[in-house]
């Protein structure tokens, strides 16, 4: 079975072609700059990328140069998009209507409609998208991995902001949490690499651009740093994480700003970036602080103290914690980074194989001999989950 795995944003379009045999990805490719002027990235698995502009007007557009491209004789991997059996859509949320991934039809785009105003900017791109695929992939089953779907085992004192109740039942206002899909393959495969025991207590980190914790107890989310929208939690490339919100009052007075203005100044010019002044990529903050930098320095020490307390917050909340696992960008190659993270939380049982974690880049325990609670290094693959789901659900239905 080959599925075609689609991440539409408002002017991108990312993919990914899954041979679901071998679990291979044949090949993968991003469109940007859809409706300005578009340019593409395509890559078939081993093989040197292609680049160069095409004008995309609309979402249907980039299907179309995908579609090129993946049948194309030269660079291809397929000889027509009849070999592809399924497309699966990374979807932002379903707000609390699904938590598990779902066949698209007419309710289905309702309801992630009807998210729209907690998804503003997704679930419209996620949408045309879909719309998209139906228009050039004739007849192609699709199904919907909603990002925020793992979350959805959170009790209300996790999940409830507290203010007036009514905002929650009026605009369903409350904490969805995101990054759900990267949350649930990695705590899976911790759980396996504890040896599937029948209790867990397991603190997911994925530190990337957006960075964000989860407590996964037995399989499941209690809590989780993000939340209405990916901005809460801790500080990021460019978003601010926590504060106090009277900070959105005094900014707003003493500048002027609107509210909306504010929230985009706390998403785009914040995190590391707007403390250190240097750059929203660790890597050039890291050159930085090593070069002296003060405020790389700081943005850095946030960073760390930040997740290093909600390490220390999920296991209060799970009475307990088994293993702590790293993953996305930071998380999977920054061993300096989890190395200071870990630093002083040896009273909850973690021990580092110092030399082994420093160098580690893929999946691997950098525990130390012995240690009572585990540090994880477990790569990511989001992509390949919802390759895995868009092959179950389609299975089952063609079975029926
Ligand atoms: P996104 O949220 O966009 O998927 P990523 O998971 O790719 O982001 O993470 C991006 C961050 O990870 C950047 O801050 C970058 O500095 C860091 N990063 C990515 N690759 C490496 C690497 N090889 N070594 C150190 N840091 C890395």
């Amino acid at each position: 079975m080959k599925v075609l795995v689609v991440n539409a944003g408002s002017s991108s379009l990312k993919y990914q072609l899954f041979d679901m045999d071998t679990q291979e990805m044949l090949a993968k490719g991003l469109c940007e700059r859809i409706g300005i002027d578009g340019r593409y990235k395509y890559e078939a698995a081993g093989r040197e990328q292609v680049k160069g502009d095409y004008a995309m007007k609309t979402h249907a557009d980039a299907i179309k140069l995908l579609t090129k491209n993946l049948t194309d004789p030269e660079i291809g991997v397929i000889k027509s998009m009849k070999e592809i059996d399924a497309v699966g859509h990374r979807v932002l949320t379903a707000g609390d209507i699904y938590s598990d991934s779902v066949f698209i039809d007419e309710d289905v785009k309702q309801v992630i409609k009807d998210c729209i105003p907690i998804g503003p900017l997704h679930n419209p791109a996620n949408l045309m998208g879909i719309e998209a695929c139906a228009e050039v992939i004739e007849g192609v089953p699709q199904v919907a991995v909603f990002d925020t779907g793992f979350h959805m085992t959170m009790p209300p004192k996790a999940y409830l902001y507290a203010i007036p109740y009514r905002y929650y039942e009026q605009y369903r206002l409350r904490k969805y949490g995101f990054h759900g899909t990267s949350h649930r393959y990695v705590s899976g495969k911790a759980i396996e690499m504890l040896g599937n025991p029948e209790h867990s207590r397991i603190v997911t980190c994925h530190l990337g651009n957006g960075s964000s914790c989860a407590a996964i107890k037995d399989g499941k989310v209690i809590d989780t740093s993000m939340g209405l929208t990916p901005l809460e939690g801790l500080p990021m490339g460019t978003r601010s994480g926590n504060l106090d919100p009277a900070v959105l009052g005094f900014i707003g007075e003493h500048e002027g700003k609107s509210a909306q203005e504010i929230v985009t100044m706390l998403n785009k010019e914040s995190g590391v970036l707007g403390v250190s002044g240097v750059s929203s990529d660790f890597r050039d903050l890291e050159a930085a602080a090593d070069a002296g930098n003060e405020r790389a320095i700081i943005a850095q020490d946030m960073f760390v103290y930040a997740v290093k307390k909600f390490i220390g917050s999920y296991a209060a909340a799970m009475g307990g914690i088994d293993a702590v696992v790293f993953t996305a960008g930071i998380g999977e190659n920054n061993g300096k980074m989890r190395g200071d993270i870990m630093e002083g939380l040896e009273f909850l049982g973690f021990e580092l194989d110092k030399e082994k974690n420093l160098v580690t880049r893929s999946q691997a325990d950098v525990s130390a001999p012995g240690a009572r609670a585990k540090t994880l290094v477990i790569p990511t693959n989001e992509e390949l989950v919802i390759a895995m789901d868009t092959m179950d659900i389609v299975t089952k239905r063609t079975a029926k």
